[in-house]
């Protein structure tokens, strides 16, 4: 798993970890470990901490640490009361001595890529993000925690207000997890309308295909770049060696007015939301940006999609 160095100074003084993983095969708990690579400093230095979120961008609530010396840690907070359920873990490790602090990439169940599956997923990960896709936001969407303050009823176990600006409709409070943005290509169906005699309802049943992150999974709000709002419905793939390599998610829009509209999403000017390269030759991919032709480039910046 790859590193993200914070703040790194001089080369040393950072413990590259190897090997996280998380095992267990009882609802009870999970068994996060992980290892370090051989080192010439002295492993005292270094505190551990145990980090876990149901995205993988977080938030990120602290399990375990400060830890010295040890490397396994059994999760007993973790409630494995839903098939949809995913944890993820990270492993934060601080030199106390230097104050430098270095953070493991988001790990889970199902464990680390091989190389194959690996040039698989960056193969499709260039097909999204240079020729098909669009930019895309998920909002995972949360299945515990605090319970929604304004809406919640204990003892319906029910929420009691479909409109309710605390919770969005999830009966937990602020609904959903950090917005994490990904590529993604968009198939979409006709657009249709069911009517009855009592009231017409406009249905559309979306797809899309997006490589192996951000992980998907039922009930996740998306929203596209249009800001069209989503609703995730159901999530297949391609796996390999249990890995998944490639998600096709089929999703149900949101009608505009529902609550899911008012959910806050910040997306700056200078966010692009197409793919930034424009090829000069779609063949060998060889690419230029010219703002004095009318490439694709110059037709963004004057219409700003
Ligand atoms: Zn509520």
């Amino acid at each position: 798993m790859p590193l993200r160095v914070l703040a790194y100074i001089g080369g040393s003084g950072v413990l590259k970890l190897v090997n996280e993983r998380v095992v267990g095969f009882s609802l009870d708990y999970l068994d996060v470990l992980w290892e370090i690579q051989p080192t010439s400093e002295d492993v005292q230095k270094y505190q551990f901490y145990v980090e876990r979120s149901e995205s993988q961008a977080g938030p990120w609530d602290l399990i375990a640490g400060p830890l010295l010396d040890i490397y396994r840690v059994r999760d007993t907070s973790a409630l494995q009361t839903s098939n949809l359920r995913k944890f993820f873990y990270r492993i934060r490790v601080v030199n106390m001595i230097r104050d430098v602090e270095t953070i493991s990439a988001p790990f889970d169940r199902e464990g680390g890529m091989d190389l194959i599956g690996a040039e698989i997923a960056r193969n499709n990960e260039v097909v999204f993000r240079e020729y098909t896709g669009v930019k895309c936001f998920v909002f995972p969407v949360r299945t515990f925690g605090q319970r929604c303050t304004q809406c919640w009823d204990a003892t319906l176990e029910q929420i009691t207000n479909p409109r309710c600006p605390t919770c969005f409709r999830t009966g937990f409070v602020g609904g959903y997890h950090y917005p994490i943005k990904f590529w993604a290509q968009i198939d979409e169906s006709d657009q249709t309308e069911q009517v009855s005699s009592a009231l017409r309802t406009e249905v559309k049943l979306d797809a899309l295909r997006l490589g192996v992150l951000p992980e998907i999974k039922p009930r996740d709000l998306i929203v596209d770049f249009k800001n069209r709002r989503f609703r995730v419905t159901k999530v297949g793939g391609t796996r390999r060696l249990g890995r998944k390599v490639h998600q096709e998610v089929h999703l149900s829009q949101i009608e505009p007015g529902s609550i899911e509209h008012v959910i806050p999403i910040r997306v700056g000017d200078d966010e692009l939301l197409k793919p930034a390269r424009t090829f000069t030759n779609a063949h060998n991919m060889e690419a230029e940006i010219d703002h004095n032709s009318l490439d694709m480039a110059s037709l963004r910046s004057l219409f700003r999609f």
